[in-house]
C-alpha cells in the first residue's frame, strides 16, 4: 500500500514516486477565449533533482516541486488554482484551473489520505454497489482504505 500523502503514482511512467521531493506537479498554461491565462493538463510526475532525471508528459509545461503542493502549505497553493484571492485578482472572474473536475482530482490526490491509491478502485466499488449517492462518503479515508484492501491485488 502507498504511504498516504507521501507516495504517489507517476502519471507518465505509472511507477511509484517515493516522496514529494522526487516529483513535480506539471501543467500547461493556455489563454482562454477571453485571453485569460488558465492552467490545464495537470500531472504528477517523477523529478529527481540530484540526478536531473524526470518524467514529463509535455516538455513545455509549467512545473513546480510537488513539495509546494503537499501538507498545510500545499492547500493554500492548490486553492489558488480556484481563486487567487482578492489581493492578486481584486475582481474574481474565472478559476485559474480551466477544468475544475480535472483539477479537483489532483487536489484530492494531494490532500485526502488513501485517495491516490484508492481512486483506481472507485469504479470497482461503484460497480459492486459500495458507492452510494452520498458524495462525501466516497472520499472518506477509511472508505478509500477499505476499497484498496478489497480490490488491490497487491494487498490480497
Ligand atoms: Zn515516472
Amino acid at each position: 500500500m502507498l504511504k498516504p500523502l507521501t507516495q504517489f503514482i507517476c502519471d507518465h511512467c505509472g511507477h511509484i514516486i517515493e516522496t514529494p521531493e522526487k516529483a513535480y506537479l506539471e501543467w500547461e498554461n493556455i489563454n482562454d477565449k477571453e485571453g485569460k491565462s488558465r492552467a490545464t493538463n495537470f500531472k504528477i510526475v517523477h523529478h529527481d533533482a540530484e540526478t536531473n532525471t524526470f518524467c514529463s508528459v509535455r516538455p513545455s509545461t509549467a512545473t513546480l516541486s510537488l513539495e509546494k503542493f503537499t501538507g498545510p502549505d500545499g492547500i493554500g497553493a492548490l486553492l489558488s488554482f480556484y481563486d487567487q484571492g482578492e489581493f492578486v485578482e481584486p475582481v474574481f472572474s474565472v478559476p485559474r484551473a480551466l477544468n475544475l473536475r480535472e483539477f479537483t482530482d489532483i487536489f484530492r490526490r494531494l490532500t485526502i489520505p488513501f485517495y491516490e491509491e484508492g481512486r483506481q478502485y472507485l469504479q470497482f466499488a461503484f460497480d459492486d454497489g459500495f458507492i452510494s449517492s452520498n458524495q462525501y462518503g466516497i472520499y472518506r479515508p477509511e472508505k478509500l482504505q477499505a476499497f484498496i484492501e478489497k480490490y488491490s491485488p497487491a494487498v490480497q
